[in-house]
């Protein structure tokens, strides 16, 4: 008899704890195999901690636990799905965030060996089903199948899983609306990509390869201006450790939006990389883990979640802007992929290269203060200037054509003309997505806001909806005040939609492409747009900070943003730092081919010094003064932070239970630590359920997070309310 101990596949803080089963077979059960096992009345997902050999009976057993204990209902591998390293790191990383392990343990695997029963609903298939319109006549139905119905009607035929909700597309295909039908799958193809020599590096770059060689750090910032070649450097290093037989793991942002760093690698490398990316099917996805695994794949290339990838022998870890907030999840386990990067290179003694134009203040201070290794490249590679940027006062009113809005600037209209006339690209940058930010009643002021969650909404003119950009809550345009019956509905603020209008009226001739989340929501759209904005199909590419992510288009000149304060409202420490990131990035992209580069700034706040510095590129002196910022607001890197979240249908039981938890905090007297709130966070109400949090600073957060994890079991699921933790939080 064996007993086994089982993780079952609910991931919550109440039962991150192994349950006790029991396996009479004859087969070898390992740790990380998983397991179908019965968990109250039903059968769950379950995924092997641990197996023990009995020579008692099961009467014995069960009288030694003192319960009745079931049997294993069947197995379902035949070997453990993760090595001893990975299995090492699910330990480290469940502890360091806080987190249920068996959360780690799905964010670590590929869907389709996820320990989780929904994997089960999705076959490996080797084809993809697609939907496309047959009638798109809006009778009979309701909003939310409109919305999808004009989505499929623009963009169609488009993939199933595209669709969101399954019951709304459910709807239309009995409405006949729409109709399914099945194409084999698309493969990613690396053939496609010619092998091309490397360049040789320039000076400063062999400079920043042999600091980066000798360094005896572990971990190691590459700062290099936008522009500077980091790629490049990049790329030899991985030559250099490939040719030591070692393998390679390099993370990027998001992989469609940073086609060409994939490119460069795939055309480096050809079927040596490995390339997982969101856009690969379930089976896609599983082939490409198991090809990792089976060590077919030197490198590996892949945003947040491919820091798992199950490689082993790794010898180089790069990080390609680093300072980019998506490579923290914004969800349970909340793990960061730079600590689990390092964690990693610990484990198999790799270098660690974290590259930014803009650190973060939290790795830019520990190369300060040498705990990293650090490498600097401070030339653009064609040796050109960083574009020259002017800033524009949006409250002076003669900067703005007379009797317009305050969109464009004379001088940024001036400067599109003249890119026009030169043949020369543009890039524009609106933080908004839709046509205006919200709607607003001309009479008395009415403002249509979302029903559940109390955001204003978003006026979209491309299906004639309104839209909550925060719960995807949609209805009609409606034409008339609901309160007074008015029809002069004002639409204010502006989005992308409405830049692309404005410009279209401007610059008739003018070929304008529009990059946003509601095209990329489409799959290759964001791709292809990008690909076709750098063979110059269009003049002008307007977009939200997709457009600001490390591309590389030789022939944009101008970049303009229109409003640089939208970051600034936010609620949030960090809200200066994402400003002067997104701006000294936005900015990198003029000018970087052979030609000088140009900038306009629109903002209310000229003398905010995350606009001023950023328009200017000078990173150290924002370093120094958001340093002093953070010195004075006790906040990172000078203290850790840690969110206790408690959420629940009873908007009282969350606030009390998020008291109480204070109260304890405080009565065990941790040296040195604040605590603030409960307070309602920024999305503090969503379908139903209330959420209050605790935001906990201290200099030394283990003995804080050590207690907490004695005791949050006991109060994880009481009265209703649920816990959890995000370690290291960036949005507060
Ligand atoms: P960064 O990522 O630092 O902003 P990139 O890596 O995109 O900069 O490099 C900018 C441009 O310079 C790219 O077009 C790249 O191909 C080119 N480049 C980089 N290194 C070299 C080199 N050693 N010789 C010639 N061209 C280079
Ligand atoms: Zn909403």
């Amino acid at each position: 008899m064996k007993i086994v101990s089982v993780l079952i596949e609910h991931a919550t803080l109440s039962l991150d704890r192994p349950f006790t089963y029991l396996y009479d077979g004859d087969k070898s059960l390992q740790k990380g195999m998983r397991v179908f096992v019965r968990f109250g009345n039903q059968d769950v997902v379950g995924y092997i901690e641990g197996v023990q050999e009995s020579k008692l009976s099961k009467e014995d057993i069960d009288e030694k636990f003192g319960m009745t204990l079931s049997y294993v209902v069947s197995i379902l591998d035949d070997e453990p799905l993760l090595n001893a390293e990975l299995l090492d790191l699910a330990e480290q990383s469940a502890k360091y965030f806080m987190a249920p392990k068996i959360a780690v343990l799905q964010a670590m695997l590929p869907r389709s060996l996820r320990p989780s029963s929904s994997t089960f609903k999705s076959p490996k298939i080797a084809y993809e089903t697609y939907v496309e319109c047959l009638d798109s006549s809006e009778e009979g139905l309701t909003l939310k199948q409109i919305e999808l119905l004009r989505l499929i009607a623009a963009n169609g035929p488009i993939l199933k899983k595209e669709c969101g909700t399954a019951s709304v597309l459910e709807k239309l295909l009995q409405a006949g609306r729409v109709r399914l039908f099945k194409k084999e799958r698309q493969r990613f193809k690396l053939d496609d990509f010619e092998q091309v020599p490397p360049f040789p590096l320039t000076p400063e770059q062999q400079q920043a390869f042999d600091d980066i060689l000798s360094s005896e750090k572990p971990v190691i910032l590459l700062q290099g201006v936008t522009g500077s070649g980091k790629t490049e450097v990049y790329l030899h290093l991985s030559d250099e450790v490939m040719k030591q037989g070692k393998t390679i793991l390099m993370l990027v942002p998001e992989i469609s939006l940073t086609p060409m760093m994939v490119a460069y690698f795939a055309r480096r490398f050809q079927n040596k990389v490995a390339i997982l990316h969101s856009g690969l099917t379930p089976a896609e996805k599983y082939d490409e883990y198991r090809r990792i695994a089976r060590g077919e794949a030197q490198i590996v290339v892949g945003a947040r979640s491919a820091v798992f990838a199950p490689l082993e022998n790794i010898g180089l870890i790069l990080i390609d802007e680093e300072h980019v907030e998506s490579y923290k999840q914004d969800s349970t386990p909340y793990y960061h992929a730079r600590d689990i990067a390092i964690m990693r290179g610990k484990y198999h003694h790799a270098k660690v290269i974290l590259g930014s134009a803009t650190p973060s203040l939290e790795t830019k201070a520990r190369a300060r203060n040498g705990v990293y290794g650090y490498a600097r490249l401070e030339q653009r590679v064609h040796q050109n200037p960083l574009p020259r940027t002017k800033i524009i006062d949006l409250t002076q009113q003669n900067a703005f054509p007379r009797g317009s809005e305050r969109l464009f600037s004379n001088d940024l209209l001036h400067a599109l003309q003249d890119r026009l006339d030169k043949k020369e690209q543009a890039m524009l940058l609106i933080n908004h997505r839709g046509y205006s930010s919200f709607i607003e009643c001309s009479k008395c002021g009415h403002v249509f806001s979302c029903p559940s969650c109390q955001c204003s909404l978003t006026y979209h003119q491309q299906d004639e909806m309104l839209k909550c950009h925060r719960c995807g809550y949609v209805e009609q345009y409606p034409h008339v005040c609901p309160d007074c019956g008015n029809e002069k509905l004002r639409r204010v603020g502006f989005g992308t939609e409405r830049v692309v209008k404005y410009l279209q009226e401007h610059f008739p001739t003018a070929r304008i492409a529009r990059l946003d989340s509601d095209i990329s929501k489409v799959r290759k759209k964001a791709e292809e747009t990008l690909a076709a904005f750098k063979e110059g199909s269009y003049d002008f590419l307007v977009g939200t900070q997709m457009i600001a992510k490390g591309h590389d288009f030789p022939n944009v000149t101008l970049v303009g943003v229109l409003l640089a304060d939208i970051g600034l409202s936010m609620p949030s420490y960090r809200s200066s730092e994402n400003t002067f990131q997104l701006l000294t990035q936005v900015v990198g992209r003029a000018g970087r081919g052979d030609k000088n580069g140009e900038a306009f700034i629109q903002t209310y706040n000229p003398s905010h010094y995350a606009i001023s510095l950023g328009a200017s590129q000078d990173y150290e002196r924002f370093y120094a003064r958001e340093m002093q910022m953070r010195h004075t607001l006790e906040y990172p890197p000078f203290v850790y932070l840690l969110i206790v979240e408690c959420s629940s249908k009873n908007e009282e039981n969350a606030a009390e239970t998020a008291l109480n938890l204070k109260i304890d905090l405080q009565n065990q007297g941790f040296e040195g630590m604040t605590i603030l709130g409960p307070s309602t966070p920024y999305f503090g109400f969503l379908n139903g359920v209330y959420k209050k949090r605790l935001l906990i600073k201290s200099r030394d957060m283990k003995p804080i997070k050590a207690y907490l994890e004695e005791v949050y079991r006991n109060i994880d699921g009481q009265n209703g309310v649920r816990l959890r933790f995000d370690v290291d939080p960036l949005d507060c």
